[in-house]
C-alpha cells in the first residue's frame, strides 16, 4: 500500500475499504469490466456520410442486384457469340450494325438478331439478343453501317450480369463492420442513404483545480494551462466517444457536485481529471459515492504513472478520475479507460503496432507497480534502440515527442541495460529519424536544424545531458551528442571529453553571466564580482545555484569561493529554471545564458563564454543528413539566426 493512499485513512472514517486497497491493474480491469458489461447499446439511424468510422448496428441485406442490368465492361459491339464462331483473321465476319448506340443510361430499345450488331459503350445495357461485347480495337469499318470482326467471342465475353457484385438478399455488410470508405462504397451502389449505427458514447469531460486557466486566457500567478480538457477530449474522440467538455471546476465540494451531476445527466460516461491524490482539495471521490450504485469500483491501482486513479459506476454509467498530471492521466486512460469506451462504441479493440526494439540504458522501476516508461526509437548498428524519454509524470512534450511506450512488469524492479523490450507505438508506423542528435539540450539547436525540417528530414533531438550524450554517441546511437563540459585541469571546454571515434564540431558561444531582476540596485551597472560580493553583503538576498555537473556549477562555485549564501540548495536543472525563479522572485540573481536572461527580461552581467560543440560520431559523417547539418551551421542562415537568438557562432 502506497503512503498517499494510506494518508486518506484519518481523512474521513466514513470512506469505504475499498479507498484504502491499490489493485493490481489486472484486478481493477476486470472489476470495472464486470459492472459495465454486457449491456444494451445505443443505435441510431445516419446518413451514409455521417456513418463513417461508426459500427454498424445491424447487418445490411442488398435489396437490389448490383449491377442491377447485364452491363458492358468496355467500348465496342454488342454481339451474339454464335455468329463469330467462324471469325478469324483470314475469314473475317461481317455484321450490320442496328440503328443504334447504347450509350451510359440509355436503355436499349432494339435487339441484336443474328447477323447484327449495336455500338455500346463502357457501362451500356447489354440489348435483347447479345450474348457477348467485341472491343471496339477488334473490328475494323467494312462500308457503310457495317463492321468486321477477325476473331471469335466467348458467351458473356466483357459483360458484368446483374447481381455478379451484390446479389439482392445478400448480406453486404455484417453488424459490427467498423463504417470506412469502402464500406460507404458498397451501400452507395446498392442504394442505401441511410445506416443504423452504434450511437458514439457521450462522454463528459471536467478538469478539476482552482490552478487551472483554459488555452487562450491569460496566466495568473502560480496557475497553469488545462492540458487534460483538451486531451482527454480528444483521445475520447480518437476512439469512438463523443467527447463534451464541461470546463475546469475549481476544488469546490458543493460547485464540484453540481457540474458532476449536471454533466453525468446528459453523458453516457464521465471522465475527470486532477483531484484523486492526496491533496487537501481531492473531493470527487467523496462525491461520486453520492451519484449512483455501486460507486467507487477501484481508488488506487498499481500503475506508474498513475496511482491513484478512480474507477466508479454509477447507475450504469462509468465514472472514471484521472490522475492530475497529463502523461499519468494519458497513460491511465489509454491503458484502462479506452478499452471499456470502444467496447460501449461498439468498436474492437485497438491494435497499436509494435516493435522491437534494445533498450540502451538500465531503467529502475517500482516493484509492484505496472510501468509505462515512454520511449523515442533510433536506429542503431543492431537495429532499433529504445531511449527512455525521462521527464516524469508531469512532462507533456516527453508524451508528444515520444514514439511508443514499453511495459515493466509489476514483478520487476528494473529492465537491465542491453534488454530487447516491445515498444507499443503511439502512431501505426515507426518514423526512424534521419539525424539523432542526443545530449545537451539548446534553444539555438532548433535554429541550425530548422532547413534539415524545411527539407522534410527528420530530426529527433533527446535531452539527456552532456555527459549521457557522450555515452550514446561513444555507443554510436546518434550522429551528434551537443556537450558542454568545462575541464578544469586543462581550462578549456569539450575537446578532452572527445574518445576514439568522436571528433568535435565546434557549435557556437553561450555568454554566462549573472542574472537579476532589471532595476534591482543591488546588481545593476556592477562586475559579475561585485555583484555576487553584494549579494553576498545582503543577508536578505536569496540565489539560486545549478545542479552538480552542470558547467554553469563550476562558475557559481568559483565566484562564492567557501560562501553558502541563502538559496545555494536550490539546484535547478536548467537556464530557464533560474531565470524563473529569479523573474517570479523566488530568488534574485543567479547565473544564467545571455539568451534566456533576454528573453525574460531580466538584468545580465557578462561573466565567461561557455562552449556549446558538437562530438560527431566519425563513423556516420558522411550521413546525408549529417552533411546537411554541418551545411546548416556553417550557412549564413544558420550563424545569422543564431546570433539574432544571442549566441556567437564559433
Ligand atoms: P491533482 O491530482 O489534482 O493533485 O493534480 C496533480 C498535478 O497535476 C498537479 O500539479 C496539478 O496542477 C496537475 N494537473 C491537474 N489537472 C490538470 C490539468 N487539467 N491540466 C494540467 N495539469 C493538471
Ligand atoms: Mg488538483
Amino acid at each position: 500500500m502506497g503512503s498517499d493512499m494510506r494518508s486518506q485513512k484519518g481523512r474521513d472514517a466514513s470512506d469505504q475499504e475499498q479507498f484504502l486497497t491499490i489493485l493490481s491493474r489486472e484486478d481493477a480491469v476486470a472489476r470495472f469490466e464486470a459492472a459495465l458489461f454486457p449491456r444494451a447499446i445505443a443505435t441510431e439511424d445516419r446518413p451514409l456520410a455521417q456513418a463513417l468510422g461508426l459500427p454498424l448496428a445491424g447487418d445490411i441485406v442488398a435489396e437490389i442486384d448490383v449491377p442491377p442490368f447485364d452491363r458492358s465492361n468496355v467500348d465496342g459491339f454488342a454481339v451474339r457469340s454464335a455468329d463469330l464462331a467462324a471469325a478469324s483473321e483470314a475469314t473475317p465476319v461481317r455484321l450490320v450494325l442496328n440503328d443504334e448506340v447504347i450509350a451510359c443510361g440509355t436503355a436499349p430499345a432494339r435487339p441484336v438478331l443474328t447477323g447484327t450488331a449495336t455500338s455500346i459503350a463502357t457501362g451500356g445495357p447489354l440489348p435483347r439478343g447479345a450474348d457477348a461485347i467485341v472491343m471496339v480495337e477488334f473490328t475494323q469499318p467494312a462500308g457503310a453501317k457495317a463492321i468486321a470482326i477477325r476473331r471469335a467471342a466467348s458467351p458473356g465475353q466483357f459483360v458484368s450480369y446483374a447481381g455478379s457484385d451484390i446479389a439482392r438478399g445478400e448480406a453486404v455488410l455484417r453488424a459490427g463492420t467498423v463504417i470506412g470508405s469502402r464500406e460507404i462504397g458498397m451501400c452507395a451502389a446498392s442504394g442505401i442513404a441511410k445506416l443504423s449505427v452504434v450511437r458514439p458514447p457521450r462522454v463528459a469531460v471536467i478538469s478539476t483545480g482552482d490552478e487551472l486557466v483554459q488555452p487562450g486566457q491569460p496566466l495568473r500567478p502560480a496557475a497553469i494551462y488545462d492540458t487534460n480538457g483538451a486531451i482527454v477530449s480528444a483521445a475520447i474522440n480518437e476512439n469512438g466517444g463523443e467527447a463534451k467538455f464541461f470546463g475546469a471546476i475549481a476544488d469546490d465540494e458543493a460547485e464540484l457536485e453540481a457540474a458532476m451531476r449536471r454533466a453525468l445527466e446528459s453523458s453516457d460516461m464521465l471522465v475527470l481529471s486532477g483531484g484523486t491524490s492526496k491533496g487537501a482539495g481531492d473531493v470527487s471521490h467523496r462525491i461520486i459515492s453520492r451519484l449512483g450504485k455501486p460507486g467507487i469500483i477501484a481508488h488506487g491501482v498499481a500503475l506508474k504513472p498513475g496511482k491513484p486513479l478512480c474507477l466508479a459506476v454509477c447507475d450504469g454509467k462509468p465514472v472514471v478520475i484521472l490522475p492530475g498530471f497529463p502523461t499519468s492521466a494519458m497513460f491511465t486512460f489509454h491503458d484502462m479507460i479506452v478499452p471499456v469506451l470502444r467496447r460501449m462504441a461498439g468498436l474492437p479493440p485497438r491494435t497499436d503496432a509494435k516493435v522491437v526494439a534494445t533498450v540502451p540504458v538500465r531503467i529502475v522501476s517500482e516493484l509492484g507497480r505496472t510501468e509505462f516508461v515512454m520511449v523515442s526509437l533510433v536506429e542503431g548498428a543492431g537495429g532499433l534502440i529504445a531511449y527512455p524519454s525521462g521527464k516524469g509524470s508531469g512532462a507533456i512534450t516527453s508524451f508528444a515527442q515520444a514514439d511508443g511506450f514499453l511495459k515493466i512488469d509489476a514483478l520487476a524492479d528494473q529492465m537491465p541495460a542491453g534488454s530487447e523490450a516491445e515498444v507499443t507505438l503511439f502512431t501505426p508506423h515507426v518514423r526512424v529519424p534521419d539525424l539523432v542528435i542526443v545530449g545537451s539540450h539548446c534553444t539555438g539547436l532548433d535554429l541550425v536544424t530548422a532547413p534539415l525540417a524545411r527539407a522534410g528530414l527528420v530530426v529527433r533531438s533527446i535531452a539527456v545531458g552532456s555527459l549521457g550524450g557522450l555515452a550514446a554517441a561513444k555507443r554510436g546511437e546518434c550522429d551528434f551528442a551537443p556537450i558542454h563540459l568545462f575541464d578544469e585541469k586543462s581550462e578549456t571546454y569539450n575537446t578532452p571529453f572527445l574518445g576514439e571515434g568522436l571528433e568535435l564540431v565546434p557549435g557556437w558561444r553561450r555568454m554566462q553571466g549573472i542574472v537579476f531582476r532589471s532595476g534591482d540596485a543591488r546588481f545593476e551597472g556592477l562586475s559579475a564580482q561585485a555583484a555576487v560580493r553584494a549579494a553576498l553583503a545582503d543577508p536578505a538576498c536569496i540565489m539560486v545555484n545549478r545542479n552538480q555537473g552542470a558547467g554553469t556549477r563550476i562558475l557559481i562555485d568559483r565566484l562564492l569561493g567557501e560562501a553558502r549564501p541563502d538559496g545555494y540548495w536550490n539546484q535547478p536543472r536548467s537556464h530557464n529554471a533560474v531565470a524563473a525563479a529569479i523573474a517570479q522572485a523566488r530568488a534574485d540573481w543567479g547565473m544564467t545564458i545571455a539568451p534566456v536572461a533576454r528573453a525574460s527580461g531580466l538584468g545580465f552581467i557578462p561573466l565567461a563564454e561557455e562552449h556549446y560543440d558538437f562530438a560527431l560520431v566519425t563513423a556516420r559523417k558522411q550521413r546525408p543528413a549529417v552533411q546537411a547539418f554541418l551545411e546548416a551551421l556553417g550557412s549564413d542562415e544558420g550563424r545569422a539566426a543564431l546570433e539574432q537568438a544571442g549566441f556567437r557562432p564559433a
